[in-house]
């Protein structure tokens, strides 16, 4: 079996993933009015805001794209401006449309990336984590160049489950998904967060949030306007939540 046991921060309950009063943005243009968010191991959080409001410039913010002028930024302790190897190597980061190398196979990609990444695995090890992921065997050795979008990120979760790292961002990762393949999507993102993973994504896609985050947060005009936990067998009441979440692009 490929060592799939729980990453680095899931002995304890922390923010992994820090942001707090964080003011940042392009230029003179500033986007992040001091923004607060914080996502514990083991924690789905959902950021959801109108275009525009700084959702992806809030995980650029971990990735060390983005400096803040004003505030603090931290990756399981790391700061990604004096530390970006320490931060990255927490982190494993899934945009909208996963960029893979496209005359290579499946397991290859992982492989390769696995190398770059410093934490080579053996072919048996990379395979359990594409099985671990749902990516079929018959497509392990595949070219990926004819890979749909919820496959790619098959490929995207099995690199993060094989390098453990503790914690995960994702951008749209349901947009242009069927219902089907958003399900068997946010089956995988529960099954990192048994593992301990902190995950935050970025979304515009309620429904799919309110099935799998533990928080779900709106940012409007770079802060952090409300904030609800997932409580109960209904988890969140979809109604409200969508004419809150209507509300607050209504006042924009
Ligand atoms: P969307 O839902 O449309 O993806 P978002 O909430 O993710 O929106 P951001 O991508 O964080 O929003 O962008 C916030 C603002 O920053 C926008 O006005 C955008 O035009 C601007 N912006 C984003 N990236 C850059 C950049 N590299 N240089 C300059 N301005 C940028």
């Amino acid at each position: 079996m490929a060592n799939l046991s729980p990453p680095r921060a899931a002995a304890a309950r922390h923010p992994v993933l820090e942001v707090s009063d964080v003011v940042a943005g392009y230029g003179a243009h500033t986007i992040l009015h001091g923004l607060d968010l914080r996502v514990e191991a083991g924690e789905i959080y959902a950021l959801l805001g109108a275009n525009g409001a700084g959702k992806t410039t809030t995980l650029s913010l971990f990735l060390g794209f983005v400096q803040p002028g004003r505030g603090r930024v931290r990756v399981n302790g790391a700061d990604p401006l004096s530390h970006p190897t320490a931060a990255r190597r927490q982190l494993a980061y899934i945009p909208e449309n996963v960029a893979l190398y496209e005359h290579l196979s499946a397991r290859e990609n992982v492989a390769y990336l696995l190398d770059l990444a410093g934490q080579p695995a053996g072919k048996q090890a990379v395979n359990e984590a594409l099985a671990a992921a749902g990516l079929d065997a018959a497509a392990h050795e595949r070219r990926v160049s004819g890979f749909s979008k919820g496959m790619r990120q098959k490929v995207s979760i099995a690199l993060a489950l094989a390098r453990k790292v503790p914690a995960l961002l994702l951008d749209e990762p349901t947009s242009g998904l069927d219902p089907k393949g958003t399900a068997e999507f946010n089956r995988l993102l529960a099954l990192l967060r048994a593992q301990g993973v902190a995950i935050l994504m970025v979304t515009h896609d309620l429904l799919s949030a309110a099935d799998v985050a533990d928080r779900i947060g709106f940012i409007d005009g770079g802060r952090l306007v409300e904030e609800v936990a997932a409580s109960g067998s209904q988890r969140f009441d979809v109604r409200a939540l969508h004419r809150r979440y209507a509300n607050h692009e209504a006042q924009r």
